[in-house]
Formats: structure tokens, sequence, C-alpha cells
């Protein structure tokens, strides 16, 4: 065997192995953390509701100073969200003050080969760069393209053909679920395939954030921001998504202004991504935002029934899904919100189809889908909304909409808000029309505001599906 390939091989495996020993050293982590948590949490509850809840839960690993527990059961998950998260919390930071969030997951079962599986998925983990990992299904060639999304699509294979060059910053743009994160790592994935060794880096916008305010939070000196500075800016190719998310964070904006500048001056590629053109990210500033324009601003809109069509036989195609052309038009045909709602239907039509034993049919697609298809019929209202927040926070319809500044109705209104603009297709000025003459940026930095403490928040996410729930199933 040549040396060379030899010598290759030798790095991979060892690579494989550090990378192997990390994920087994989380999983003790996470045991350990949660053995020495046991005594504070049952200092707080009751027997009963330990034998009832917490035995029923496992420690799986910790990530990124998040500790994640599983439990079998949806339910437990629910119980235990709604009502000791906290305390878990607090159980869980007294015995590591680093763990800064405790996530359940349901049915999650920590095997050496679930590891294996999880290492391969991690392949493209660029050295130095733990947060960089790009998910092999999200390709160009999986991408279906339709007058929605053509301009984004060729605006990013151009960016992966010749990065740093034509189209710099590229800023794409688009509502939840079109596939704005697919072509980012899409990019990334054409960029790796023809070079191996090309630095790429993903982030979200909350991580960047998040890093930077961990460094800051950490240093009385410079040498940390020096150090964030330079793991954002030692790579070839960088990629933020979800930019909205830097509205109103002023210090994190202006660390991001001079990575950002430095990127255009030599020429190396800088994608963002975002829910809305740059001029509508209102809380950005200025200069900022008129040097997202310098590139290519492509947005991606609502795919029409063909492309829908298009991206369902793709999936079933490759899931090997047996299912035929006739039901595919029809879940085409209802579900014409986003994609990612889309694969969500194709999912559950196959898992009932699975459980009932028979292959898919127009009728197993209506009792599968009866929630999406329904909420589709009885169009929701701000009305609708507005009463269901409102018997949530037991508060009253007038409060929501006055001027009032207490917190709890603040609170609620600004769900109310986010709620609106998540299900309900008015005018951001619409909206804030409704809630007390309020202009479009009080409507903007009250949705985000909301999504951010979803994001954050356990029981944020939880009053935010409970809600949603509520107002699904009301009926008009
Ligand atoms: P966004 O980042 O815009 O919220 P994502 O990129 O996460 O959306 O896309 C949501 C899901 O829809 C992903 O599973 C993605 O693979 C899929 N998807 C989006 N657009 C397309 C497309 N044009 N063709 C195939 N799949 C798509
Ligand atoms: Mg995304």
């Amino acid at each position: 065997m040549d040396k060379n390939l030899l010598e290759k091989a030798f790095i991979e495996v060892c690579i494989y192995r550090k990378e192997l020993e990390k994920v087994m050293n989380e999983i003790n982590e996470a045991k350990k953390i949660w053995d020495k948590a046991q005594p504070y949490i049952k200092k707080i509850i009751s027997e009963l509701t330990y034998d009832m809840f917490f035995t029923k839960l496992f420690p799986v690993r910790i990530t990124e100073n998040r500790l994640i527990l599983t439990t079998e059961f949806e339910k437990t998950k629910k119980s235990i969200e709604r009502d000791y998260i906290d305390i878990i919390e607090k159980a869980v930071k007294n015995v590591d003050e680093y763990i800064e969030r405790v996530d359940i997951t349901v049915g999650e079962q920590i095997t050496e080969e679930e590891i294996s599986k999880e290492l391969n998925s991690t392949v493209n983990i660029i050295e130095n760069e733990e947060n960089s990992i790009f998910n092999k299904e999200y390709t160009f060639d999986n991408f279906v393209v339709g007058s929605s999304n053509e301009i984004a699509m060729k605006a990013a294979q151009t960016v992966a053909e010749d990065p740093g060059k034509n189209l710099n910053p590229l800023f794409i743009y688009g509502g939840v679920g079109l596939g704005k994160t697919h072509l980012m790592h899409a990019i990334a994935n054409s960029i790796l395939s023809k070079n191996k060794n090309a630095k790429i880096l993903y982030s979200t916008t909350h991580k960047f954030t998040e890093d930077y305010i961990k460094c800051i939070r950490n240093t009385k000196d410079n040498k940390l921001i020096e150090e964030f500075t330079k793991k954002y800016s030692n790579v070839d190719v960088l990629m933020l998504d979800d930019i909205q998310f830097l509205n109103g964070k002023q210090a994190t904006q202006e660390t991001l202004f001079h990575i950002f500048n430095d990127f255009l001056l030599k020429e190396k590629q800088i994608i963002f991504t975002s829910d809305r053109h740059p001029k509508e990210l209102s809380e950005i500033e200025e200069r900022m935002r008129s040097r997202f324009l310098y590139g290519l601003t492509a947005d991606i809109g609502y795919p029409d029934l063909e492309t829908r069509i298009a991206i369902l036989q793709k999936k079933a195609y490759r899931n090997k899904y047996c299912i035929s052309d006739k039901v595919i038009e029809y879940i085409a045909a209802k579900i014409d919100t986003n994609i990612r709602e889309l694969e969500g239907a194709l999912k559950k039509v196959v898992f009932y189809a699975g459980l009932m034993k028979q292959e898919p049919t127009i009728e197993l697609v209506n009792t599968a889908l009866k929630d999406d298809i329904e909420n589709k019929n009885s169009p929701i209202t701000i009305d609708i909304i507005v009463d269901k927040v409102c018997e949530f926070f037991d508060i009253n319809k007038a409060e929501i909409t006055s001027k009032k500044r207490t917190k709890n109705i603040v609170e609620a209104r600004q769900i109310a808000i986010f709620l609106t603009s998540e299900m309900v297709s008015v005018p951001l000025a619409t909206i804030g029309e409704y809630f007390g003459g309020r202009d479009h940026s009080t409507v903007i930095h009250a949705r985000d505001k909301i999504i951010e403490l979803k994001n954050d928040n356990p029981i944020y996410k939880n009053y935010i599906n409970d809600i949603t729930e509520m107002i699904k199933k009301s009926k008009y």
C-alpha cells in the first residue's frame, strides 16, 4: 500500500478514536452529574412525584453546556417540562455551574452503535472547528428547484464554484422551512467535495452570539476576544444562519462588523441567511445593513404545487417509500405551508400506513393529516389567537390591546404578537394596529423577543406549544 495512503488512514483512525472518546466522555459526564443532582432533587419534591417521573428519566449526554435527559414517554417529558424543569436545572447547576440548560428528549438511546452512527455523521467536522457540522443530506442534488427558489439556488451554486469571488456576501432570505439552511449546507458540501481541506465554519447566529457573550463575560483582558475573532476569521468561508437574531445586540454586531469587513477585504466568502430582507432588519446598524447588499441578495419564496409534488417525489424515492403519485399529489395540494411541514406530513402518512399495514391511500392521508388539513379549512384569525392567549394567562382582551406595561400583560401581548405573525398572514403594520396602534418595529421586536425566549427557555417553549394547541383546537 502507498505510504501516504497508509499515513492518511492512520490519521483518520486517530481522529475517529478521539471523537469516539469525546462522545463517551459526554455520556459519562452526564451520568455523573445526574447522579450527583439526585439528592438535591429528592430534597425538594415528594417521594411519590420522584417515583412517578424521575425514575423514568435517564441521562444521555452533555453537549455544549446542555445536559440532555431522556424518557420513554412523551407524557413524562411534558409533565417534567411543565412542572419540574426549573428544579432540575437548579439541582444540576448546583453540581456543575457550567450547565446552562437541561433538555428532555423522548426515546433517545445511547448504545455503541448509536455513537458510531453519530460519529459517521460528523465526519465533516473540520479540525479545530467543532461546530462545523454539515448535513450530508443537504446537497444541491437533493434540492428541488422551482420558480420560488431558482435564483437562490443559482447564487448558491455560483458561490460554491468560486467562493469569495463574485457574490460576496451572499444573503439568502425567506420564511421558515423554505430551504435556507439546506442551501448553506449544500454550498459547504459542494466546496468540501472538491477540496477536502477547505476551512468552512457554519454557525447559527444564536451560537455566534452565545460564544461572544461567553467570551466577554469571562475576560478582563482582550485575549479571549482576540481568540473569538480569530476563530471566526481564520476560515475561508463563514456561514451565519438566521442573522435576524442579531437584532438589537449592539456589541455582537460590532464584532461581526469587523469580521465581516475583514472577509470582504480578503475576498473570503461570507454567507448569511435571514427571515427577511436586510432593509427590514431594523435593529441592525445601518452600516452593516448596507454591506449586506454589497454582494447578492436572493429570496426564497413559497413553493408552488408543482415544486411541492417534485419535493415529495424525491423524498419518497430517496427513502424508498411505497406511495403512489396520486397520493403524493394529494398531500402536496393539501399542505401548502412550507417544506418542513410538507416533509413532516409525508413522514406522518408513511408512519400511519406502516401502522395500519397498508399502502397510503387518500382516505389514509385524510386520517393521518386530519389536524393539518382541518386547520387549513377554518382560518385562524387574530381574534382567535388573542382569545386563547387571554384565556391562557387569565387576562382580559381590553388589557392586551391597551398600552399597559405590566409585566404579565406585556408578556402575553408579545406572545400574541408572535403567534399572530406565525399563524396569520397579515402585514406587520396591521398586527401593530390591532395591538393598540403600535408601529411595525414594535411588532418585530416583540416577535424576535419571543423567538429568542422560546429558543432559550423551555418554559416559554411550552407556553407557546400549549397555546398553539389551544388555538388549533378551537372551532369557530
Ligand atoms: P429554513 O432554514 O429556511 O428554515 P431548511 O433549510 O431547514 O429551512 O429546510 C427545511 C426542510 O425542507 C429541510 O429538511 C430541507 O431539506 C427541506 N427543503 C427545503 N427546501 C427544499 C427543496 N427545494 N428541495 C428539497 N428539500 C427542501
Ligand atoms: Mg434554517
